[in-house]
């Protein structure tokens, strides 16, 4: 081993060593050339900003560690690479043993106690939609929760529930899905049977067509709620038949007995008669002397006297008889009226199977009450078909009500499903739209004139063009329901002043 060198002389060589391999006079390669002369091992200078930066950024979750991360700015300050090493493996100990023997849990990042509190209470409240019969899914859920509530919550426990959870809630969904597909079946066949059993009654048929064409997906709450409404008129309108069936089938059965009871009563007396009247025939044969016939003219007298007695009063029987028929008759024909009146107290329009104005009323009602509560716009509209009586005129009553379902048939294919629509008189229509501002509804109404143009009607070969003219208003802060039809007849009044088929806001 030589001398050592000055550190004078090491400076000098290595400039010299530097300038000769052409490096860059950067303080590392000098470095490296001044411990190459002297001998002494290439490390790299000590690192303490970064270090520094690594300290600020430590955290000190308890006095231990706290103690340590001083260690370290000390150690730090005398760059001692010792005192770094040691000091952070001993900060790492100090964090691990506390979270062995703390009785608190340490939550890992994402996951607070809140969190697993709001998970829990989103689980319990699916868990009712998912149906309580397969016990499956309600055990897991409760393990789910009773875990989620613990003071220590293990996110691997967790993770594997809810993976269970999971996987029972698609078997859960799909089997309600099932049932709900299955139980609309049912319904639409014993909706057809009541059809069928009705079949002779067109109102109750049109009601029942309407139903059916209801019971279909996707299943809202407004279609359900208008589902039921529909076959509690089909039930009360059957109830009514029914009865109306039972009594007029009694006073039937009564009359036809005093009627067959009367011609055996009138045959027997006539059967008395006839042998009396042989009987005296025979005796007149015999008789020879005038006296003698005498009596026996009496007696036939007598007979016949009794027999048209015996028949004004069958005829008199029989006349009050005839009146009865008559009366039930007209009963049973004031009760058809009744019945019929019944269709007016339904909800729906047999012709074009909108709602009635009863319908509309209580629609409207429901509407104005739901917008009020949540603050949301409604607009009604009113719409009056131009010139219906002229196609009534040219192509017959018949294709004008024709021409009344096309309209409300286009009307229903173009409108949202929670808009409503309802006839409001012969040729005029009124449609309701919830969310839905004065704009948005003078377009929905301008949209439908364009559809109604493209969607031709036919009367025989004829084709019709429909138009119609309409005015829309949105309902105002406490105004009722009525009063904004009200200004939305109005507006399409001045729609069919400025020319008809037009739309015009109120
Ligand atoms: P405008 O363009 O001004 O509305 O003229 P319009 O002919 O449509 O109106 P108007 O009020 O003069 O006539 C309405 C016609 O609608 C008269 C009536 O006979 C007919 N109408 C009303 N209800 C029915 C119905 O249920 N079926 C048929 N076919 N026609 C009806
Ligand atoms: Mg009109
Ligand atoms: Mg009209």
């Amino acid at each position: 081993m030589s001398e050592p060198k000055h550190p004078s002389e090491i400076a000098r060589e290595a400039l010299k060593r530097l300038a000769m391999r052409q490096l860059a006079p950067t303080p590392a390669n000098y470095q490296a050339c001044y411990n190459e002369i002297a001998e002494i091992p290439n490390m790299a200078p000590f690192p303490d900003g970064p270090l520094r930066e690594l300290l600020v950024d430590l955290p000190a979750r308890n006095e231990a560690q706290e103690k340590q991360i001083d260690r370290l700015s000390a150690a730090i300050a005398k760059r001692s690479w010792q005192g770094v090493r040691e000091s952070l493996s001993a900060y790492a100990q100090a964090g691990e043993s506390r979270s062995l023997t703390e009785a608190t849990p340490i939550i890992p990042a994402g996951l607070s106690g809140e969190f697993a509190g709001k998970l829990a209470r989103f689980v319990e409240s699916v868990l009712p939609a998912l149906g309580d019969e397969e016990s499956r899914i309600v055990d897991v859920a409760r393990e789910l929760v009773e875990a989620l509530k613990q003071p220590v919550v293990e996110v691997a426990f967790i993770q594997g529930l809810l993976g269970s959870l999971t996987h029972q809630a698609v078997f859960a969904a799909e089997e309600q899905l099932e049932i709900k597909n299955l139980l609309l079946k049912l319904l639409h066949l014993i909706i057809q049977n009541i059809g069928e059993l009705s079949s002779d009654d067109s109102w109750l048929k049109g009601q029942i067509d309407g139903l059916l064409a209801s019971v279909a997906p996707p299943l809202t709450l407004r279609h359900l709620d208008e589902m039921e409404r529909r076959l509690r008129d089909v039930m009360e309108k059957q109830g009514r038949a029914k009865s109306r069936a039972v009594e007029a089938q009694e006073e039937m059965r009564v009359m036809l007995a005093e009627f067959v009871e009367r011609l055996g009563t009138m045959n027997q007396s006539s059967t008395a008669f006839e042998t009396h009247i042989e009987e005296s025939a025979r005796q007149i044969e015999q008789v020879s002397r005038l006296e003698d016939l005498k009596p026996l003219l009496d007696d036939v007298i007598l007979a016949t006297h009794a027999m048209a007695e015996e028949t004004a009063c069958s005829r008199e029987q029989l006349k009050s008889l005839q009146a009865k028929v008559l009366v039930t008759e007209s009963e049973l024909m004031h009760l058809h009226q009744e019945l019929d009146n019944a269709s007016a107290l339904a909800r729906h329009d047999p012709l074009t199977d909108a709602l009635n104005r009863k319908g509309l009323d209580e629609a409207l009602e429901r509407e104005v009450s739901s917008v009020r509560r949540k603050e949301t716009p409604l607009s009604v509209s009113l719409l009056d078909i131009d010139n219906f009586k002229k196609l009534n005129d040219s192509f017959g009553h018949e294709a004008g009500d024709r021409a009344l379902v096309h309209l409300a048939d286009v009307a229903r294919r173009n409108m949202r499903p929670c808009d409503t629509l309802a006839r409001y008189g012969g040729e005029e229509f009124v449609v309701l739209m919830p969310d839905t501002t004065l704009e948005q509804g003078l377009e929905a109404m301008t949209r439908l004139q364009r559809e109604l143009t493209k969607a031709i009607y036919l009367a025989g070969k004829e084709k019709i063009l429909i138009t119609f003219s309409a005015g829309v208003a949105q309902l105002a802060t406490d105004e009722s329901g009525t009063e904004a039809i009200r200004r939305a007849d109005q507006a399409m009044y001045l729609a069919k002043r400025a020319g008809k088929n037009r739309v015009m806001g109120g």
